[in-house]
């Protein structure tokens, strides 16, 4: 990927590390040139994940050079290919699960195994809800928890991000799925979105009531989207060999490690970043049949234009009460 050096964009560039105040709009970044095997992007809508938070505060373990834009799940319309592309064209419709140049910004660069067909029934804003969401979703229920036809599923955290995807997903693949919200906005859009029960995460005997609906079994596999707060009780909720994956955490946790020993129960970290090129075209394929299909819809809830990109961050982190992706929108 190169600098054009004479078009010029509006896009997010943080220059230091810190709080969401060092995302800034600049209005003269260079459009980036698709380099070999590279796409070049017109950005309609990127997604906001929490990864991005916390690589902009400098917590995360891998950290970009100064400066950078943020972004990786983007859609919108391919603009102009690079040497060596085939597969797709200008003006196809798309979206993606990486860049190379950043997301938040009026156009990107990303590797054309990175960019993938968005069909005509999903609009951009859907197409940027899908990169991390969906294929962490996947990479937890299918490559880690090994989740089967007939089993049962708590989404604990359903109502966001990942949470929607993984309850579509789950309910594609045959599963019952129970899922969580702290809202009954949030509640809503879970039973919507693939979910037989849900539970809200803020009332009191809330996993009792999930022990009720399973007639005092527990479940099969959990989706965990606060692992610092909920891992101890999940053990309690498991069934015998049930496994729960931790997708989210935002801090330590003491466990009894004896309520793994009475279940045969697993805990199963898992990072999206370390998947294979073999997993993500299998995820990629599982994923586009859902879109044919109609199940993989995904849900989009507050929607910031680009100069608002550091309330974006501020809400996703600091205000409760998820309903759907939070999205950019150029
Ligand atoms: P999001 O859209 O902000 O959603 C956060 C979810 O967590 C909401 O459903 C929220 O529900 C729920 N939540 C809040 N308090 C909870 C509690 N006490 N118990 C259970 N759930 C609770 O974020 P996301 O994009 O879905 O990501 C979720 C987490 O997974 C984040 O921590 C993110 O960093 C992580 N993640 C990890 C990977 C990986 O590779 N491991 C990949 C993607 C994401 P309410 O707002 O309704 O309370």
């Amino acid at each position: 990927m190169m600098a054009s050096g004479c078009r010029l964009m509006r896009a997010i560039r943080v220059g230091e590390f810190g709080a969401p105040s060092v995302l800034k709009l600049c209005s003269d970044v260079p459009v980036p040139n698709p380099g070999l095997r590279e796409v070049l992007i017109r950005v309609h809508a990127c997604g906001v994940n929490p990864v991005e938070t916390y690589i902009r505060a400098g917590t995360y373990s891998r950290k970009p050079s100064l400066p950078y834009t943020p972004g990786s799940d983007v859609s919108g319309v391919v603009e102009a290919v690079g040497q060596g592309v085939t597969a797709l064209k200008a003006g196809d419709r798309v979206f993606t699960t990486a860049t190379e140049s950043g997301g938040y910004a009026e156009y990107a660069v990303a590797t054309e195994h990175s960019v993938h067909t968005l069909p005509d029934a999903l609009d951009f804003t859907q197409g940027a809800a899908i990169g991390v969401p969906y294929f962490t979703a996947y990479r937890a229920l299918v490559h880690k928890a090994h989740a089967k036809a007939g089993e049962t599923v708590l989404v604990h955290g359903a109502s966001g991000g990942v949470g929607v995807a993984a309850c579509q997903l789950s309910r594609a693949l045959g599963l019952k799925v129970l899922g969580t919200a702290g809202t009954p906005e949030g509640m809503e859009l879970v039973l919507n979105n693939g979910a037989h029960l849900c539970f809200n995460h803020r009332e009191q005997d809330y996993t009792q009531r999930i022990m009720e609906a399973t007639d005092g079994r527990g479940v099969d596999v959990i989706v965990e989207m606060l692992s610092n707060v909920n891992l101890s009780n999940d053990l309690q909720m498991l069934a015998y060999g049930g496994r729960v994956t931790v997708v989210g955490s935002r801090g330590p946790v003491e466990i009894n490690t004896r309520d793994t020993m009475i279940k045969e129960s697993s805990i199963v970290g898992v990072a999206l970043f370390y998947a294979t090129p073999e997993e993500k075209r299998e995820c990629g394929a599982a994923l586009y049949a859902g879109m044919e299909a109609g199940w993989l819809r995904p849900a989009v809830g507050r929607q910031y234009s680009l100069d608002t990109a550091a309330q974006a961050h501020h809400d996703i982190i600091q205000c409760p009460g998820a309903a759907g992706k939070l999205v950019l929108i150029m």
